[in-house]
């Protein structure tokens, strides 16, 4: 009987209404365990006879004080949220080992399963989150929340938090976590990299040690980077004042050569906040304000608040790429013997070793790509504009030259004279089997 294992909780002590209920949790949803256990012990005392005598949480021997200062801890939460702007939160709960040996004992000394009904620590992340959700008007998210607090139950004294109605903030530690934009760039100058790129000479640092000390380095002269600028250095600085975050991170599908231009459709990617304290910016001011400080040089377009899961999906999901290449021969080439390679190369599957310009860390092997459709007009007879749709991966470079034989077959290879791509776009990033642009990874309404 219910009744008798209240009685049986009761005898070990000086027992709190929550820590009275809690071995009961699993019964009648819809009551706290609080109320659970000053239900049992008005019902004990009235089915005994016996004068009614409530038990504080500062007198529980349980707890020791701690089931009285949710309200108190929920306060501190949420002023240590203050000018955080979430929508969802989580709340962890640290307990001391010594309460959780006294829930252990409770109901071992009732004669209880050791771990009946609901841990503190369950009720606490509950009972809190309940507080900080009803004061802030934001909802508990066990998945992916805005903000987490975690909360050291051993970090302050229960019985002065009880007094004051606060808990000392080093109890309290808040993660918020970041937020993401999603957008396409567009490049429209030369020699721009995708990423910030630090000097090869000084790492960074804009110094080198001349005879004097030091001076500034010659190779990037002072300035720290290869190239003056970046697309991650043109959009980061807006994203992350917009969301008034700590710093930024830049993810792109994939990237194109540093000397190549990324035109029309552009090419995805995210921009990752981190501790932002605004979630919600308009993405379209936002939009409009890098475009217009970036002068030209760089474009987004399409920008929108993204979930988490945008990340891994402009890093993963497979994307076809359109090209348009200027390329020169080393011989003139007949337009029909031009016409003949570029049919024979479309819609063909070419084996590529690993470029001899590739980065040498990366595993050398041959791997097939498809050409998916390749086309062009010869405009001088050792000149021609080529465009080309293919499977990601594929190197294109490589797709005219042949790489001294280490791409099969290639436009070079087809019409028996070197060739050699001298200017390069990128002109679309497409998902392969559907677009990166699905509704599912963004948090906004689709823009007009
Ligand atoms: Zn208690
Ligand atoms: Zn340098």
């Amino acid at each position: 009987m219910i009744i008798d294992d209240a009685r049986a909780l009761l005898a070990t002590g000086a027992v709190c209404d929550s820590c009275l209920g809690r071995p009961f949790a699993d019964r009648s949803f819809g009551l706290t365990n609080a109320e659970r256990g000053r239900a049992l012990r008005t019902t004990v005392a009235l089915a005994d006879d016996e004068d009614f005598e409530p038990t504080d949480p500062d007198t529980c021997w349980v707890c020791e004080g701690h089931c009285g200062t949710f309200d108190a801890i929920a306060e501190t939460v949420v002023d240590a949220l203050s000018g955080v702007e979430f929508e969802t939160y989580q709340v962890g709960t640290q307990v001391p080992p010594l309460v959780e040996e006294n829930e252990r004992l409770l109901r071992e000394d009732a004669g209880l399963e050791p771990d009946v009904g609901e841990s503190m620590k369950r009720e606490v992340n509950r009972e809190v989150g309940r507080r900080v959700g009803a004061e802030t008007g934001t909802d508990v998210d066990f998945d992916r929340p805005d903000v987490l607090a975690v909360i050291d139950l051993a970090g302050f004294d229960p019985l002065e938090a009880i007094e004051s109605g606060e808990v000392t903030s080093h109890a309290v530690d808040v993660q918020v976590n970041p937020a993401f934009v999603y957008g396409r760039y567009r490049k429209l100058e030369r020699d721009i990299p995708q990423t910030e790129w630090p000097c090869r000479e000084c790492g960074g640092s804009g110094v080198q040690l001349g005879d004097d000390g030091e001076e500034p380095c010659e190779h990037c002269g002072g300035s720290g980077y290869m190239y003056d600028t970046s697309v991650e250095q043109v959009v980061r600085p807006h994203v992350v004042c917009a969301m008034d975050g700590d710093e930024g991170t830049f993810h792109g599908a994939g990237r194109e050569d540093v000397d190549a231009r990324m035109l029309e459709g552009g090419r995805p990617f995210v921009l990752e906040v981190k501790r932002p304290r605004v979630r919600d910016p308009d993405p379209a001011e936002l939009e409009a304000e890098i475009n217009e400080a970036a002068e030209g040089a760089v474009e987004v377009d399409g920008l929108r608040l993204a979930t988490y899961e945008m990340v891994e999906r402009v890093k993963e999901h497979d994307a076809s790429k359109r090209y348009r290449a200027d390329v020169a021969f080393a011989d003139s080439v007949e337009r029909d013997e031009f016409e003949a390679a570029l049919a024979e190369l479309s819609g063909t599957t070419v084996e590529q070793y690993t470029p001899q310009r590739v980065d040498h860390r990366r595993a050398n092997l041959t791997r097939e790509r498809t050409v998916y459709e390749i086309d062009g007009e010869l405009t001088e007879p050792t000149e021609a504009e080529v465009r080309i749709h293919g499977a990601g991966g594929l190197y294109v470079k490589e797709l005219i030259s042949s790489d001294d034989g280490r791409t099969e077959p290639s436009l070079a290879g087809l019409l028996e004279t070197d060739a050699e791509v001298t200017a390069l776009d990128v002109t679309g990033v497409e998902g392969e089997d559907e677009p990166f642009e699905l509704e599912a990874y963004f948090r906004d309404e689709p823009r007009s």
